[in-house]
């Protein structure tokens, strides 16, 4: 069966870099880049052998039957409202947007549109990360009770743009991280964050008000508590996942990245197994998802609405970094009310 013929809308690093392989490996034809500087775009499109590069939207989706928005967060909005007046399916980049009534207004058109609306949440796509929700599923560990996230680095120095110092473009480690894993918890525990409590560090690297590392305390609406740390400033950080359950630990290791990798481990009352995975490119994972649910076939990895909370996440977390209270998490309900 053909795949579906694509528009990249931003001619981007994360196409650069993983998109561009992820969309070709799962079947997808890139047809068209937007771009809002035609030298730049051009250029892309012929590094990447793109048949048209192009500064309107609008030629764009006419030519396509869905886009990857993936310019800076402040413009997903708009161009998710553009794709879906044009009947385009779209799979976005995370946070959707730098403000939940955008986010929810870009859920309710593609809603309204009948197109199928994703978000980009790469890390569904973990063999680790599946792997351990299995395992919760099949009751490994007991009743779940606690997580932890290390997650973070060093951020490349190609990527010291907006993300440091433009806030109006979304930028901060929350809205690039956080949003990722809070999305992972609810992937991984079937459980629904409720408050958070978050400290912003600005460690010298991002311009202030922007944080480059926080670390946020949740609470879930089963009573777990979970624990997310993450920054752009320390390079020798080993990224880790945790769960504690009451018959059993999960422990994941070089797990939160954008190439497969890394490992699990079940402690119980008998020792220790690790568990075996099945490590697929986490992109053209998603991809091929996003293609089965435009047929009809299943659910993107992480819909719209996931999205969506994941955003809220991300903002209840600047609220508590400035209010230095603990923040309530807005149900999806309570956002599309
Ligand atoms: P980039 O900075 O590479 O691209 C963002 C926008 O900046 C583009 O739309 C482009 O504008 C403009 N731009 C790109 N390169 C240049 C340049 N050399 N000079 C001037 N402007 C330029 O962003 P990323 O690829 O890092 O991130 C894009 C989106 O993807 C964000 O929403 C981010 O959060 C998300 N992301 C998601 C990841 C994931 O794993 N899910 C990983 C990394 C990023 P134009 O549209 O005009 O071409």
């Amino acid at each position: 069966m053909a795949g579906l013929r694509w528009g990249l809308v931003g001619a981007t690093t994360i196409g650069r870099e993983w998109m561009i392989a992820g969309i070709r490996a799962a079947g997808g034809e890139i047809v068209s880049v937007y771009s809002s500087d035609a030298a730049r775009g051009a250029a892309y499109a012929a590094e990447f052998s793109i048949p048209s590069a192009t500064t309107s939207l609008e030629i764009m989706l006419r030519e396509v039957d869905a886009v990857y928005i993936a310019t800076t967060n402040d413009r997903h909005r708009e161009q998710c409202l553009a794709a879906a007046a044009a009947g385009r399916h779209v799979l976005c980049e995370k946070p959707l947007a730098t403000r939940l009534e955008d986010a929810a207004a870009m859920v309710s058109a593609c809603r309204e549109a009948g197109v199928v609306l994703a978000t980009n949440h790469h890390l569904r796509n973990a063999a680790t990360h599946r792997a351990m929700r299995d395992a919760i599923k099949a009751g490994r560990i007991g009743r779940p009770l606690a997580a932890r996230v290390v997650h973070g680095g060093a951020l490349p120095r190609h990527l010291h743009g907006w993300r440091l110092h433009d806030v109006a473009a979304g930028a901060g480690v929350i809205f690039d991280l956080t949003v990722h894993d809070s999305d992972l918890f609810r992937f991984i525990l079937e459980d629904e964050p409720a408050q958070v409590m978050t400290i912003a560090q600005n460690g010298g690297l991002a311009s202030p008000p922007v944080e480059d590392a926080a670390m946020t305390l949740v609470t879930f609406k089963s009573g777990l508590i979970g624990q997310v740390y993450e920054s752009f400033t320390t390079p020798f950080l080993r990224t880790r996942l945790e769960i504690d359950g009451t018959r059993g630990s999960l422990v994941a290791t070089d797990c939160m990245a954008q190439r497969p990798g890394g490992t699990v481990v079940l402690r119980h009352s008998g020792g220790e197994d690790g568990i075996a995975l099945d490590q697929e490119d986490y992109y053209a994972r998603g991809v091929r998802a996003f293609e089965a649910a435009v047929r009809g076939e299943g659910r993107p990895v992480a819909t719209g609405e996931d999205g969506l909370i994941s955003l809220a996440v991300a903002l209840a977390a600047q609220r508590s970094a400035v209010s230095g209270r603990s923040e309530n998490v807005q149900t999806l309900s309570e956002i599309l009310s």
